[in-house]
């Protein structure tokens, strides 16, 4: 067992890291303040392989491994969490279910402008009475000759407002509950499509939320993604790779937090020296760093079992469980370590305190992760 990155693995992390330091680090409150996505950013995500990390080449993606598409999350992430959501929304939900699920015509057609940067990607699950018990969706899809007929409302959905184009799950046939979900492919532009309510967020601000509203939405067939019925199986397919994303995103978030707070703890004087240099600072400066450290090990581990193909439903509920509470401690710490000026918008502590709530409620909250471990670990 080797758990040292490759000589490329610390390439890609030190070009995206410097480019997060260029690129992002001096907009970061701008945007925040703005809450609107910087979409004149796609271009130069895509310059750097980011809007496709783990696509194949032949669909325009950058064809890069799970553990690389972590590295890349970690470092976007480490300077502006709200645009790494976004980042994170585009490949690992929308963009990833019409890859691990689209027909070839599909990908063609949808996958390649994604993954090129030239359009951006919502994946609408969630609705107002269905967030965790996400099978008890109001949105129905009725077929309607050679076309499908959707109808309902989603919630907190990223992109909802700008996407080009958003996966959306819906019920085909009640009677069947979960098993009887579909996903389709619905276009911006087309009629009955509109975005709703824009969310006035704690955090995650740069990256936009909103409802997506469909109202008698009319798509053809041609646009089911996946098979009929096997909408929510698939995305909870899709939610075990994302989730390794938002660990991913956690570890990086939870390491911008430290090393701000580190480097504040050696800069900041009381009682004549470094506050970094009382032991009850130190304390929580080493424990962040060893937390971080784990979960990074955990988030990996994922990664790399599904670069070999395996299922990882547990390990990837894992590493976002862990990832996600311990970046809310360094987060926490951060602000304390920082005292007065942890709580004003002149340094970056504040900033992270407010994104990391999202991390551990997103893409599954902390006790729906516990539930997915218990089910693979307790089972009798
Ligand atoms: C900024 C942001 C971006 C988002 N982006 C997207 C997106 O792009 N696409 C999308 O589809 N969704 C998105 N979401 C929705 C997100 O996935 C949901 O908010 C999340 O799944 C939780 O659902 P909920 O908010 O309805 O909370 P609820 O399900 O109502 O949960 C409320 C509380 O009850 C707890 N709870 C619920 N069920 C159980 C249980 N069985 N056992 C124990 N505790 C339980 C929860 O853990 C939580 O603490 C986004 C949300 C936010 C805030």
């Amino acid at each position: 067992m080797d758990v040292r990155l490759t000589e490329e693995q610390e390439l890609l992390r030190r070009s995206v890291r410097e480019f997060a330091e260029r690129e992002l680090r001096p907009h970061v409150m701008e945007w925040d303040e703005a809450q609107q996505f910087p979409r004149a950013l796609l271009a130069r995500f895509a310059e750097l392989g980011l809007m496709g990390i783990q696509f194949p080449e032949q669909y325009g993606g950058a064809a890069m491994s799970a553990v690389d598409y972590c590295i890349c999350i970690e470092e976007l992430a480490r300077v502006d969490p709200s645009v790494c959501l976004s980042v994170a929304a585009h490949n690992g939900l929308g963009a990833a279910h019409i890859f691990m699920f689209g027909t070839e015509a599909q990908k063609q057609r949808y996958l390649v402008p994604l993954a090129t940067g030239q359009q951006l990607a919502a994946w609408g699950l969630t609705e107002a009475s269905a967030g965790s018990d996400a099978a008890s969706m109001r949105t129905t899809a009725v077929r309607d000759g050679d076309d499908w007929v959707i109808t309902g409302t989603k919630q907190f959905i990223t992109h909802g407002g700008t996407a080009d184009l958003v996966v959306v799950m819906a019920m085909t046939n009640k009677a069947k509950g979960s098993r009887g979900i579909s996903a389709f492919i619905i276009e911006r532009g087309t009629a009955g499509l509109r975005a709703g309510k824009k969310e006035n967020k704690l955090g995650m601000r740069a990256s936009d939320t909103s409802e997506v509203i469909l109202d008698q939405c009319r798509v053809p067939a041609s646009q089911l993604l996946g098979a009929e019925g096997q909408g929510f199986v698939n995305a909870l397919q899709v939610l075990d790779a994302g989730r390794i994303g938002i660990a991913a995103l956690s570890v990086g978030l939870a390491q911008g937090a430290y090393e701000a707070a580190r480097s504040y703890a050696f800069e900041r004087r009381q009682f004549g020296q470094p506050i970094g240099t009382f032991q009850s600072i130190r304390a929580k400066l080493v424990d962040n760093a060893t937390r971080i450290e784990a979960a990074r090990l955990l988030t990996y581990r994922a990664a790399s079992m599904k670069d070999a193909g395996r299922r990882t439903t547990l390990e990837a509920a894992m590493a976002k469980l862990y990832s996600s509470e311990i970046a809310v401690r360094a987060a926490e710490d951060g602000v304390q370590i920082h005292g007065g000026y942890g709580f004003v918008k002149d340094y970056p502590a504040e900033k992270y305190f407010r994104d990391v709530k999202l991390t551990t409620i997103g893409e599954g909250t902390s006790e729906i992760q516990r539930l997915v471990i218990a089910r693979q670990l307790l089972a009798e």
